[in-house]
């Protein structure tokens, strides 16, 4: 007949748009073009095809073989339309039957001798392909991740010539997707660190609200140790989060690893990442370290280390929630709502403060030091908390609260963190943090002491007035782990608290 249709579907961002890739024999000299890739993905495309075709036991056909992939304008990265270029090419020649083929849709790289290889946003393509009707066939290594999008059949290809076998005989072995129970990671216990009882209140409340935090303190502290543990206490996700997260993962360089099914993000990018690193980009666009850290957390360690107008580029999505990466002929958004956690230390050399007294840094030192992350972002963080070097000395003493009670499991604060959520959302439908200034003057309403102590704390703290909603907003939070519907001068007090180490910075050293 000459003539085949196979369907695709391109990556884009976090898109997975419909290809048709036709494929026509016609008499002539022999030769392949393919229509609708660019040149360099066109020359290793068309390499691949032919020896596969040729290492599976079947012909490549001496004709005239034109490929067109459409639409034309769509990025495309040429690996993983070789599977649907061999299927058309064998289908167009009539070495394996043409029936079928409409009713699927192909992914997959062909390695030199036959196999299907990986490629990369399988998840997003699976979860298109589940709304088209068609069956889904993709690379082996790709399954497990696809099969995170419910209701699409899914039918694995090894090799070509064991997928064109099945297809003579008419029996594709399809299963239908489910996605597996989330297990959270339970290797990171809050327990396990030592001592530290400010700190991990200042984390509950974080873990709560969804608020950013900026945590300060000599190094060896434990900063790290805790920044790792906010991830399991924060309430469990959605499944539409869960898929949301598994297909940010699932474009990027280190694809899904389906074990990680259901568990938050964790991402803790070194100073020295680039901007593209961090923010995403590059020229077929891929996420960055804050879309990797979506629905999750984002560590950022010796914040005043990183690039300055990197930092900058933060503004944006801790306010949107998504990033916007403009490339010369496209533009892709990609989500960004991630919970930052910062640390840093008090000065250059890290100790001051430290009961060691082995700081010599001078008050302009520390001031320079510190004047190295901006105004406007350290007011976009709502809770800032010092965290002292544990003294093991005193480790036993310390262990135990101040009411004489062990420290709290990850479990129990995960408990009331769940509790002091669900009453957000029952009220407003979004955590604490997300609330808009309208938001805040409707649902964050402090008594009359309260009012009075936060215009105080304002006057005397020189704070501004996206500091002052900050304070509310904590407030509220903590109010809510209280279980309390309003907002006392307690609560404000302890939130004001939160922002001690902005004040300190303001007055030249701590
Ligand atoms: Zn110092």
């Amino acid at each position: 007949m000459g003539l085949a249709t196979v369907y695709s579907r391109a990556q884009n961002g976090l898109q997975a748009d419909l290809v048709t890739v036709e494929v026509h024999l016609a008499p002539g000299l022999p030769q392949l073009a393919i229509v609708g890739l660019p040149e360099a993905a066109v020359r290793e495309s068309r390499d691949r095809v032919r020896a596969a075709i040729v290492n599976s036991g079947y012909q490549f056909p001496n004709r005239r073989i034109t490929v067109n992939l459409a639409p034309a304008d769509l990025p495309k990265e040429g690996g993983r339309f070789d599977l649907p270029i061999a299927l058309g090419i064998l289908a167009a020649s009539e070495q394996i039957p043409n029936a079928q083929l409409s009713t699927l849709e192909v992914l997959g790289e062909l390695s030199l001798t036959g196999e299907v290889r990986a490629i990369r946003g399988a998840l997003t393509a699976a979860l298109k392909c589940a709304t088209s009707g068609r069956r889904l066939v993709l690379p082996a290594a790709n399954a497990a991740e696809a099969q995170l999008a419910r209701s699409v059949e899914i039918i694995v290809a090894n090799r070509l010539s064991e997928l064109c076998g099945a297809l003579h005989a008419g029996t594709l072995p399809t299963k239908l997707a489910a996605p597996p129970n989330a297990v959270p990671d339970a290797a990171l216990e809050l327990a396990d660190v030592r001592g530290q009882y400010q700190p991990k209140r200042a984390l509950e409340i974080a873990a709560a609200g969804q608020h950013s935090l900026l945590m300060m303190g000599p190094p060896g502290s434990g900063k790290s140790m805790l920044a790792a543990r906010l991830p399991g206490l924060l309430p469990p996700m959605t499944e539409a989060e869960a898929v949301e997260v598994a297909a940010v993962a699932s474009i990027g360089s280190g694809g899904f690893d389906p074990q990680h099914w259901g568990q938050r993000p964790y991402r803790a990018p070194h100073h020295t990442a680039s901007g593209v690193a961090l923010v995403g980009g590059g020229a077929n666009p891929r996420p960055g370290e804050i879309t990797l850290a979506h629905r999750g957390v984002l560590f950022l360690d010796e914040l005043p280390e990183f690039d300055r107008t990197v930092l900058e580029v933060l503004r944006e999505p801790l306010e949107s929630g998504q990033i916007t990466i403009s490339r010369a002929a496209r533009q892709v958004d990609f989500p960004a709502r991630f919970q930052l956690i910062a640390a840093m230390n008090p000065c250059p050399c890290g100790y001051l403060g430290d009961s060691g007294e082995r700081c010599r840094c001078t008050p302009d030192q520390v001031a320079r030091y510190r004047s190295k992350i901006s105004g406007p972002l350290l007011d976009r963080i709502d809770l800032q908390v010092f965290v002292p070097r544990v003294d093991p000395d005193a480790l036993g003493r310390s262990e135990n609260r101040a009411d004489g009670r062990a420290a709290d499991s990850s479990a129990q604060v995960r408990e009331r963190v769940g509790a002091a959520r669900a009453r957000q959302l029952t009220r407003a439908d979004k955590p604490n943090a997300l609330l808009t200034v309208k938001e805040v003057e409707r649902d964050c309403v402090a008594d009359s002491d309260a009012q009075a102590l936060l215009r105080l704390a304002m006057a005397r703290m020189g704070l501004s007035a996206r500091a002052y909603h900050r304070v509310l907003k904590v407030a509220r939070t903590i109010a809510d782990l209280a279980r309390l519907d309003a907002i006392g001068s307690a609560h404000v007090a302890e939130a004001i608290r939160y922002r001690q180490l902005e004040a300190s910075s303001k007055s030249g050293a701590g």
